[in-house]
């Protein structure tokens, strides 16, 4: 059972124009192995800890201690000792419960819905895919295409729906924005700059680099898709070794972010790894937030039979009801015009 559709293309859409699809753009693919999860290398089997006010059992050698004060397992966060000698001599022991702990805490962090972004004008939820929505070099806002469609109706001009800023007059103009945001700690300041050194695009020359450094920056202050370019990069070698374990560690921290796209991937190489549990509930979480590629992936799972019929119920149930609140008239109108 393999004919799942993962496109293999890099694509890193983004952005274009001056105003351009910013976030949430691209399509779904990408490729990546195991990630570097933590190499766990410490401690014990026991973690009793006490919680009995704040003192903590040493895992090791049972000696009550004040937790604040106590060394902590740098790995699972939970074993606690009385010193770093207590701590050494239970790594062996420690070992196998850590890294199950580890493999817990990155798979909660890991299988959590996709909270929905939304249009700052209309608060609906903001669409999926880069010709649906403009990011605004301006004011950094990612604005629905439906409300730009009215903005234009009703100032017969483009203007920015959210400050009302024309367009960029230059290249020189539209960095200059974007360095702004920048300055103000903006993350799609980031990625947008990012993208035109990938690009070379704005005046500037092609720099792969760059961009790495710039999406990795863009990507700590939460721009997810910025971490799914990464992955890209990484995958596909621009601008760095080829790293399968970067590319799949990057795909996570974009799909924990919020990035659909890398959600599917990820699903992807799961199913095509075997591991069907794990596909299915990142191919589930991602169909949820309205990943047609996701639902019809999660529809072959049923076909199969590793998908019961209520999950794939509610999976189609909530993914009708994300296109609806995608949904309205200015939008619709705008994906015909704009
Ligand atoms: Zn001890
Ligand atoms: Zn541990
Ligand atoms: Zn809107
Ligand atoms: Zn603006």
């Amino acid at each position: 059972m393999s004919s799942i559709t993962e496109d293999n293309d890099i694509e890193q859409h983004g952005g274009g124009g001056e105003r351009v699809g910013v976030s949430m753009s691209k399509k779904e693919e990408s490729e990546c192995t195991s990630c570097e999860q933590n190499n766990v290398d410490i401690i014990t089997e026991g973690i009793d800890r006490v919680a009995i006010d704040d003192t903590s059992k040493c895992a090791s050698c049972g000696k009550e201690g004040k937790s604040d004060d106590m060394n902590t397992c740098n790995k699972c966060k939970i074993a606690k000792y009385c010193n770093a000698a207590c701590k050494k001599k239970h790594r062996s022991k420690h070992k196998k419960a850590c890294e199950r702990r580890v493999a817990e805490l990155h798979d909660e962090a890991l299988f959590k819905e996709i909270e929905p972004k939304e249009c700052p004008i209309c608060l609906l939820t903001l669409p999926l895919g880069s010709n649906t929505l403009t990011f605004h070099t301006c004011c950094g806002k990612t604005i629905c295409n439906g409300c730009t469609y009215e903005m234009k109706m009703s100032e017969g001009k483009d203007l920015c729906a959210f400050c009302r800023m024309p367009p960029a007059t230059s290249n020189e103009d539209c960095i200059q924005r974007v360095k702004r945001l920048m300055d103000k700690g903006n993350g799609d300041g980031f990625y947008q700059l990012a993208w035109y050194y990938s690009e070379g695009s704005k005046g500037l020359t092609q720099d792969y680099q760059k961009a790495n450094e710039l999406f990795l920056k863009a990507g700590e202050l939460g721009c997810a898709v910025a971490y799914h370019n990464l992955g890209v990069l990484y995958r596909d070698g621009l601008g760095v070794e080829v790293d399968k374990k970067k590319a799949k560690h990057f795909n996570e921290l974009a799909a924990i972010g919020g990035d659909i796209h890398s959600r599917h991937n990820i699903g992807c190489i799961e199913w095509k790894a075997g591991n069907y549990d794990r596909a299915i509930k990142h191919l589930i979480i991602a169909a949820r937030a309205g990943s047609k590629r996701s639902l019809d992936t999660v529809k072959l799972g049923y076909e199969h039979g590793i998908v019961t019929k209520d999950e794939y119920a509610s999976t189609l149930r909530a993914y009708h009801e994300r296109q609806q609140e995608m949904k309205n008239d200015a939008r619709d109108i705008a994906a015909l015009l704009l």
